[in-house]
């Protein structure tokens, strides 16, 4: 069993709260997407989650299909947590999610009851827990009528396999609606989790004014661009970085000249900071009050540590934003 840091309470600023709810979540959370999956090393993951811990970071963010293959996130994350973090299951806010493709046939993937129930059962029975704190619908099922999808997340609740349920990706309009229906339901949303980094602003401003409106939060996935936004690809791309990994699903093509062009730019104003690139990009994905928490990945200890110390600077000038605004112009 892991001793945790005495200290990891010690800093109250670093959560903020998730909506109109009773939950906090801290400015940082972890996501298990890539680098704990069954190709990966089990130690260094486990030493990931750890130190994530002693720093305060209570929540872990898991979906049914991540891996590769699928499902070995949540049983690896199952045996961290029997080893190491069983005792402060009640510290911990864990999510996971379905949506995409899990297995054969009509029933395993998108938004039918009988697969959002079947498949929060079997992460349950990876993850070796009772319940989860948040289950999402992964992505909108066009094909399903919400009520559908809605009624069995709210089943979730009902059941005390979720405590609260989530939405991602979904458009504002959509999220209105299934905001509507869950409310009606007794189990109002927590929280949205839409991609939101410099690279991609979607979530500007219908998304956010909605999730305002339905008192929800928001955890945007990929501040870092999966990497990008990092000093990763500065000068070349590195053999053990995401992008030179069969399996990654951030692609060399989306390393470009161009993109590359404004990263430069990018991380000659985070040194004018006293910031790496990955820690302004972090503050400035949590910039807007609106936004809980900022769901990164980390490959290494040490990027989770510099991720971390982000939350030192996270003030930016006007000057700092509108130059911000013209390099990604
Ligand atoms: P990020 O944008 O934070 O990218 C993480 C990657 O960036 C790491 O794996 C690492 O790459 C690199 N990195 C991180 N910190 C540093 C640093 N300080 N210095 C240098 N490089 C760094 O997030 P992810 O794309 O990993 O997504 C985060 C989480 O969001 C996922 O785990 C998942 O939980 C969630 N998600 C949800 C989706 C959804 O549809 N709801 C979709 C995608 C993600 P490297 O491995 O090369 O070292």
């Amino acid at each position: 069993m892991h001793s945790p840091a005495p200290t990891r309470y010690d800093t109250p600023s670093i959560y903020r709260r998730c909506g109109r709810s009773g939950i906090q979540l801290p400015l940082i959370s972890l996501g298990l997407w890539h680098n704990f999956g069954g190709v990966d090393t089990f130690e260094n993951g486990r030493a990931i989650v750890r130190r994530a811990f002693d720093l305060g970071i209570t929540h872990f963010d898991l979906a049914n299909n991540y891996g590769p293959p699928p499902g070995s996130a949540e049983e690896n994350f199952g045996r961290i947590l029997a080893a190491d973090l069983s005792a402060h299951r009640d510290e911990l806010i864990v999510s996971t999610k379905a949506g995409y493709h899990m297995w054969a046939g009509p029933y395993g993937e998108w938004g039918s009851r009988k697969y959002l129930l079947s498949s929060l059962d079997q992460s349950l029975k990876r993850l070796k827990l009772d319940y989860v704190d948040i289950f999402y619908h992964h992505r909108p099922d066009p094909n399903t009528p919400l009520e559908e999808s809605m009624g069995a997340l709210a089943h979730t609740v009902r059941s005390g396999k979720a405590l609260y349920v989530g939405l991602s990706n979904y458009k504002p309009e959509e999220t209105a609606r299934a905001s509507k229906i869950l409310r009606d339901l007794g189990t109002p949303a927590l929280i949205h989790q839409p991609v939101y980094n410099m690279f991609n602003r979607w979530i500007e401003p219908a998304l956010l004014d909605t999730l305002e409106t339905e008192g929800m939060g928001c955890i945007p996935f990929s501040p870092l661009a999966q990497g990008l936004l990092t000093n990763r690809y500065l000068t070349g791309i590195p053999e053990d970085s995401r992008a030179a990994k069969a399996h990654g699903f951030l692609k060399t093509e989306q390393v470009s000249p161009a993109a590359l062009a404004k990263i430069q730019k990018l991380n000659t104003l985070a040194q004018a900071r006293g910031q790496s690139l990955a820690q302004m990009a972090l503050a400035w994905t949590v910039r807007d009050k609106r936004v809980t928490t900022a769901l990164i990945g980390a490959s290494k200890v040490s990027q989770l540590e510099d991720n971390f110390a982000a939350l030192k600077t996270l003030d930016f000038t006007s000057d700092e934003l509108a130059k911000i605004d013209s390099i990604l112009a």
